[in-house]
């Protein structure tokens, strides 16, 4: 376990405030005039998603899902429970899956299938994070805030054992 002392700052909040801004308005000229129906993957996208619907001039519906990887604290076995369902259905709709980060790829992976068996209209990827160095199955990232090295991550939503979400800044054990 580590402090919040322990950490230092990767990506400050000016910065994340400033991309979030520019993929809000990406994202809003791309789904003008569309069916859009956003979906947080809990837990760790709750605060960039915050931020980004927040940053659209376009009407959209916000829905979440939770999933939970089988592995240890820090790597990914891609083996993904749903623990949480969508509330409302998705047949027909322009959806864009919103999530804290992509690392090894499956997580995102087993999700699309998932989500495509539900006869969605349009499925895309916004990860506010994504770490080629682990990757290890092939997926589409539509809108990406920063790619970063292969350093493990907490704050803006992200965790380590449950703790450090509410931290305004993504960071990493010094
Ligand atoms: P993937 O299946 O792409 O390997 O991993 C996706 C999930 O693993 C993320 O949604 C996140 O929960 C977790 N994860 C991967 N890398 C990191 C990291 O650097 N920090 C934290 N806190 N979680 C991570």
């Amino acid at each position: 376990m580590f402090k919040r002392s322990d950490l230092a700052t990767l990506i400050d909040s000016e910065t994340l405030t400033k991309r979030i801004g520019e993929l809000g308005e990406e994202i809003s000229r791309d789904y003008e005039g569309k069916d859009l129906a956003v979906i947080g993957i809990l837990k760790g996208s709750f605060v960039f998603l915050a931020d980004l619907v927040r940053a659209f001039d376009i009407e959209c519906t916000v829905d979440f899902l939770g999933l939970s990887s089988y592995g240890s604290a820090t790597t990914s076995s891609g083996v993904v429970k749903i623990t949480s369902d969508l509330t409302t259905p998705i047949e027909g709709r322009d959806v864009l899956v919103v999530e804290d980060i992509i690392d090894t790829g499956l997580t995102m992976r087993y999700l699309l299938d998932n989500l495509q068996t539900r006869r969605p209209n349009s499925v895309r990827i916004c990860t506010l994070l994504h770490k080629p160095a682990n990757a290890r199955c092939e997926v589409p990232i539509h809108y990406k805030g920063f790619t970063i090295d292969d350093h493990f991550v907490v704050g803006f939503g992200l965790d380590y054992a449950e703790k450090f979400r509410n931290v305004p800044y993504i960071g990493y054990k010094r």
